[in-house]
């Protein structure tokens, strides 16, 4: 299997080569070539598989030159050594009636980004062998909050790579920031941007495809590459739970083998609802995917009607990772229906980086319709659903969940299709412990942090994650501050270039 660029279709390099790079020279994103089939039959014999096995089934057919030694070491690095606190890595929960709630929050940083990033490192490392010979890799990432930690925790100390997060100084929680800042690690450097996350990303893929930066990286055996969800390797590892939600569906009796399912995801840069489009492609019975927005609801419009335009209100919400105006994946599922036209993606990202908008043709926006539906949901409707997922079932879900069990009520209500549904559930309550307090209408005035973990758990009766309780006794290891015009200055100071 070989992938190609989505602004350059002539393009073919292999899975670890598209790794390792991350991004293509012409700024456009790796794609597969040829999406690969699963049968019903293979989907069946997936139910009895842990989830290692799973991961392995889906990522063989994707990174064919991999070897299967490989990738059982990957895997087992990933998802093993009891670093995720669920057995079943990524469990499903039937709430009520048909809502099922995926939890993808079980990992090492509390957030979904973990399903991807605990892999990724492994995944770079073979693909460095394979391609870089001998370089260091370095890891540069723009943070919404998240991705950040995972990012860290999932690099540090892993040999031959080096990884510098920047964040939006006013844009992450108190626990996200804090998460960032006690970072330990010998390989990794922590720095806040004063601007918002797509400042920072902006700022990142501008560096990423500077010659004379590269050059100067080059000389010290150093090669840059992405830990973002531009990067193949963590859109890959993100199909894989599609398929055991449907299996574990399947093995809680939800479903019967080939029926249809919808599946709701809190949207931001668009890679995890990307995923499910892969595993509905390569015949995952996926009806419809429902794309949550919150108050930052480009994604939104856009799909509902065809122009994309950020020239907009940007707004801070208390689901900060979905906070994001230009949404990268999105690229690739414009590249996938729009029959492939790596010219007509080009046009349109140029577009989009000179007046800040661009507007699809009727023929491709009904392409997309086909398979995307689309809802936003307002500050005051997070806080009513937590309360009300909470007061009807005993289940507690955090703000970025809310977006998406909100937008699922409000989908079915409209439509009145109410086939069994998978809402992705990306972050844990605790991440977010005051909103979700307020939201249960708790007083969290002159509470600190970890006071705020301690009253969510009473007044939930619920555990918090081991991971947030013990960062309480961590030192804050990094403090540097910079402009977006600084940040490549940065990058060579941290790096010691
Ligand atoms: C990153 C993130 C999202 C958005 O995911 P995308 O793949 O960027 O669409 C949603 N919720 C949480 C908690 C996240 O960390």
């Amino acid at each position: 299997m070989l992938y190609t660029s989505t602004r350059n279709n002539q393009i073919r390099v292999t899975a670890s080569r598209a790794i390792a790079q991350g991004i293509s020279e012409e700024g456009g994103l790796f794609v597969p070539c040829e999406v690969p089939s699963f049968s019903l039959e293979k989907i069946a014999s997936m139910v009895a598989m842990p989830y290692t096995e799973r991961a392995k089934t889906v990522l063989r057919a994707y990174l064919t030159d991999f070897t299967e030694e490989e990738l059982t070491a990957c895997v087992e690095g990933a998802y093993g050594h009891q670093k995720f606190t669920s057995e079943k890595i990524a469990p499903t929960v039937n709430v009520e009636g048909n809502e099922n709630i995926l939890e993808l929050w079980h990992g090492p940083t509390c957030a979904f980004k973990d399903m991807a990033l605990q892999l990724l490192p492994h995944l770079m490392t073979v693909s460095a062998r394979k391609n870089a010979d001998g370089k260091t890799i370095v890891i540069l990432v723009a943070t919404s909050g998240d991705t950040g930690k995972a990012a860290l925790e999932g690099f540090k100390d892993v040999d031959k790579t080096k990884i510098l997060v920047f964040y939006p100084v006013d844009g992450v929680s108190p626990m996200q920031k804090l998460q960032m800042t006690t970072q330990e690690g010998e390989n990794v450097a922590v720095c806040a941007i004063k601007g918002n996350f797509d400042d920072a990303q902006s700022a990142v893929k501008a560096i990423f495809t500077d010659a004379a930066i590269k050059e100067r990286l080059a000389e010290k055996n150093m090669l840059f590459s992405s830990a973002n969800s531009i990067n193949w390797g963590r859109l890959v590892p993100q199909i894989v739970y599609y398929f055991s939600a449907y299996c574990d569906l399947l093995e809680q009796g939800s479903i019967t083998l080939g029926d249809p399912i919808n599946v709701v995801v809190p949207t931001g840069n668009f890679g995890n609802i990307l995923a499910c489009y892969y595993a509905k492609r390569m015949g995952l019975p996926v009806k419809t995917m429902v794309c949550a927005s919150n108050a930052n609801n480009i994604l939104t419009d856009f799909l509902t009607t065809g122009d994309y335009d950020k020239n907009r209100a940007f707004y801070t919400t208390t689901s900060p990772s979905m906070d994001i105006l230009i949404s990268s994946n999105l690229e690739r599922l414009l590249y996938h229906c729009g029959g492939e036209d790596s010219a007509m993606i080009d046009e349109l990202m140029q577009s989009l980086s000179q007046d800040g908008r661009y507007t699809v043709s009727e023929k491709l926006l009904s392409a997309i319709q086909k398979d995307f539906a689309a809802g936003c949901c307002s500050e005051e409707d997070v806080f009513a659903t937590i309360r009300q997922q909470f007061k009807d079932d005993r289940y507690l879900i955090d703000t970025h969940t809310a977006v998406a069990v909100k937008t699922y009520f409000d989908y079915v209500k409209r439509t009145g299709d109410d086939l069994p549904t998978v809402i992705d559930a990306t972050a844990s309550p605790y991440k977010f412990s005051k909103s979700v307090l307020s939201a249960l209408g708790e007083d969290v005035t002159a509470l600190s942090e970890f006071d705020m973990v301690d009253a969510l758990s009473r007044a939930t009766d619920t555990e918090p994650p081991a991971p947030l309780k013990a960062l309480q006794d961590k030192a804050v290891r990094h403090r540097e501050v910079c402009d977006r015009e600084s940040m490549s200055e940065m990058v060579f100071r941290l790096l010691n270039i």
